[in-house]
């Protein structure tokens, strides 16, 4: 990883917006930091793997910031419930729109009304799927709010009255919204700026330019009797740029048909 320049991020800013047992670092904030708000029964799940690495060391730096707003205080009783049974039978039980929505109420506090500053979201295996495309708006955003959903989900009313986006990490069933929030606020978080080392790299990779990444190789030269492929050590740039880019066709148009179709149009463009 490179050293790289500290980005346009100004003065420290401390985040008077949310009660001090809701912030969920006590590192500072750069101003105009980009703010991921998460609404969950388990505020304890964060930052998790997002405290590693690369975002992990960004939000140390307070060029992101992680606030999570636990969603128990807000239930009902003595006991907080949250949640009741469905209307009209079946099994499990669903999160209540009235205690939902003052989690909304309260993550609101300080954020721009426009949901294209400010996106807010339910995950959702309902909901449109997660992509690349979308974690770029999401980064280009103020911050985003994510409402993790368990049990059977949550009921309608509060995702209609609050206008709510429903985003699914993919075509399968996690028990809570907290794994897919943290899968969607990585692949946000490397893309501001600063984050990774190496701004590069997210022009290139996977995804960016709707084409799978060519292959990868590091030392040693040759391992188990297999070689780097030869014109990678040639030190000719040209050449390896020729290969690199015939290879990442190759595996798109191999692994996935339904990219190679779509990337078309900006595949015949001339490069950048
Ligand atoms: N009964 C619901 C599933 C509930 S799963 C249904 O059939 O649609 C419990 C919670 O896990 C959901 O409220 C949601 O927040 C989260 N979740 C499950 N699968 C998900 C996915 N693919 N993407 C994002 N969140 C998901």
């Amino acid at each position: 990883m490179t050293e790289d320049k500290p980005r346009s991020h100004g003065r420290l800013a401390i985040s008077a917006s949310l009660k001090p047992r809701e912030l969920m670092t006590d590192t500072p904030r750069l101003k105009g930091a980009w703010r991921a708000r998460i609404i969950t029964l388990f505020p304890e799940a964060f930052p998790g793997t997002l405290g590693l690495s690369l975002t992990g060391k960004a939000l140390q730096e307070g060029r992101w910031a992680l606030e999570t707003i636990d969603l128990r205080p807000f239930g009902i009783g003595k006991h907080r419930n949250v949640d009741d049974t469905p209307a009209g039978g079946g099994a499990g039980m669903v999160l209540r729109a009235d205690v939902v929505a003052r989690a909304f109420d309260e993550a609101a506090i300080g954020t721009p009304v426009e949901r294209s500053r400010w996106p807010v979201v339910y995950l959702s295996p309902r909901g449109r799927r997660f992509d690349q495309a979308m974690a770029r708006s999401w980064a280009e955003a103020d911050g985003i709010t994510l409402l993790c959903g368990r049990f059977e989900g949550v009921d309608q009313r509060v995702l209609d009255h609050y206008a709510v986006e429903e985003v699914s990490l993919g075509d399968f069933v996690l028990t809570g919204g907290e794994i897919a929030a943290q899968a969607m606020i990585d692949a946000t978080v490397r893309l501001l700026p600063g984050v990774l080392g190496n701004a590069a790299s997210t022009e290139e990779e996977s995804h960016s330019h709707g084409l799978l990444e060519h292959p990868q190789y590091t030392k040693p030269q040759v391992w188990e009797g297999r070689e780097i492929p030869p014109v990678l050590m040639s030190g000719h740039h040209g050449e390896i740029e020729k290969w690199r880019r015939a290879e990442a066709e190759r595996i798109t148009r191999e692994r996935r048909p339904d990219l190679w179709e779509d990337s078309g149009d900006s595949r015949r463009q001339p490069d950048r």
